[in-house]
């Protein structure tokens, strides 16, 4: 009899610390869950979101690289035939396309709508002759990057091309300073003219306001940013990879390389990812 009663305390006692464990768990969920249910909707669309998430593809070229041999370019192309998929993959599951200088708007919109951001650097001309007309058959909005002092150069968008496209409304150019240095390793007043006057003479060039910066390279310290700021940008993206984009950082946007992905594994990997 001794031993039986010592089993069913045993017995009891695993049932009641399971029964604990499960109550412990129900608890933790359940503040969240009152949270969501207590909260009026004026009061979730009257609170500023902190982060959110916004992946920003970042692409270079675009093309059927026909120099093997030129291996920066090639690590930096996708096949026209991918980027084509990719973005047809995030219309069909509903991502809306915005353009840097929409990203206020963006940040106060608590509905459930996806948001993505497709980003070009560098202003190549394989952006006007291979990319552009796919962009303006699928109306997508999109963010080109262009190096001033490049404008005209092999490899590189005229100035009547980037006004060719100006005139379809879907493009949205920022700056990628003027000469494309490495930020970080040049004295600060160089650096602080390759941001400021960059964003001037495009203005001035196109007739058109300048919002967003891109670091050249992706690179940047945080002294570099008092002068993004100073030069009247709303905004900058970096080569830091992530899908959140936090209120406070908006001269640190972190970016995404959607690499050859397409279809459901593409929408996974921005799903899973949680920088
Ligand atoms: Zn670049």
């Amino acid at each position: 009899m001794a031993s039986i009663s010592k089993k069913s305390i045993i017995i009891l006692a695993t049932l009641s610390l399971l029964l604990i464990g499960l109550a412990a768990l129900f608890l933790k969920r359940d503040p969240k869950d009152s949270f969501v249910r207590n909260v009026s909707p004026e009061v979730v669309s009257a609170s500023k979101l902190q982060t959110k998430k916004l992946p920003v593809f970042v692409y270079h070229y675009v093309e059927i690289n026909q120099d093997k041999k030129d291996t920066t370019r090639d690590s930096l192309n996708i096949n026209p035939y991918v980027f084509e998929q990719q973005m047809l993959t995030l219309q069909k599951a509903g991502y809306k396309f915005i353009w840097p200088s929409e990203l206020d708007q963006f940040m106060e919109d608590t509905s459930d709508q996806k948001y993505v951001m497709i980003t070009f650097d560098d202003g190549y001309a394989t952006f006007y002759n291979q990319t552009y007309h796919f962009i303006k058959k699928n109306n997508l909005k999109v963010v080109n990057y262009l190096i001033y002092n490049k404008l005209g150069y092999l490899n590189y968008m005229t100035k009547d091309q980037v006004r060719d496209i100006l005139k379809d409304g879907l493009v949205e150019f920022g700056s990628h300073t003027l000469d494309h240095p490495d930020l970080v390793y040049i004295s600060r007043d160089e650096a602080r003219r390759q941001i400021i006057d960059s964003k001037t003479l495009l203005e001035k060039e196109f007739g058109i306001k300048i919002n967003s910066f891109c670091y050249p390279y992706g690179y940047y310290v945080p002294e570099l940013i008092p002068f993004v700021e100073e030069a009247g940008y709303t905004n900058a993206t970096t080569t830091k990879e992530g899908t959140i984009l936090n209120r406070d950082r908006f001269f640190e946007i972190k970016r995404f390389r959607p690499g050859y992905l397409t279809g459901q594994d593409l929408l996974d990997k921005i799903n899973k990812d949680s920088n």
